[in-house]
């Protein structure tokens, strides 16, 4: 029998490279930072230049100039998983998107205006 789970991980969870200009940046060496593989790049498309899970940031290889602003974006969200937790936060997240979505129509917009967005925002230039 195919183990399928088993190869949706290894697709998923596989070939992550540390991105320690990144991490320096971030003054809680708890936090770990690196690179996406082949299927999130994928999956993060054009638009997308991070995405945070718990202590764990996974972003794309960006220009020097926006490590910092990064960082600082990222590290936020870091912060509302400890303040929330895992299962509030993820909660939170995806009903604000989803009551974005159903204001504005628009899944970017849902994104932008997302309150832990905004939040996140505010503190890339802190
Ligand atoms: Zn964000």
């Amino acid at each position: 029998m195919i183990k399928i789970y088993s190869f949706l991980a290894y697709l998923f969870l596989s070939n992550y490279k540390r991105y320690r200009e990144m991490e320096q940046r971030i003054p809680d060496k708890s936090v770990k930072v690196y690179h996406p593989n082949w299927l999130l790049s994928l999956l993060l498309g054009e638009r997308f230049l991070a995405i945070t899970f718990g202590n764990v940031i996974i972003a794309k290889f960006i220009h020097a100039h926006l490590i910092s602003r990064i960082a600082r974006h990222e590290y936020t969200h870091v912060e509302q998983y400890r303040r929330y937790g895992v299962f509030k936060f993820l909660y939170l997240y995806l009903s604000y998107f989803i009551k974005g979505l159903i204001n504005y129509k628009n899944w970017l917009k849902a994104y932008y205006y997302n309150p832990l967005e905004v939040e996140a925002r505010l503190h890339e230039t802190l």
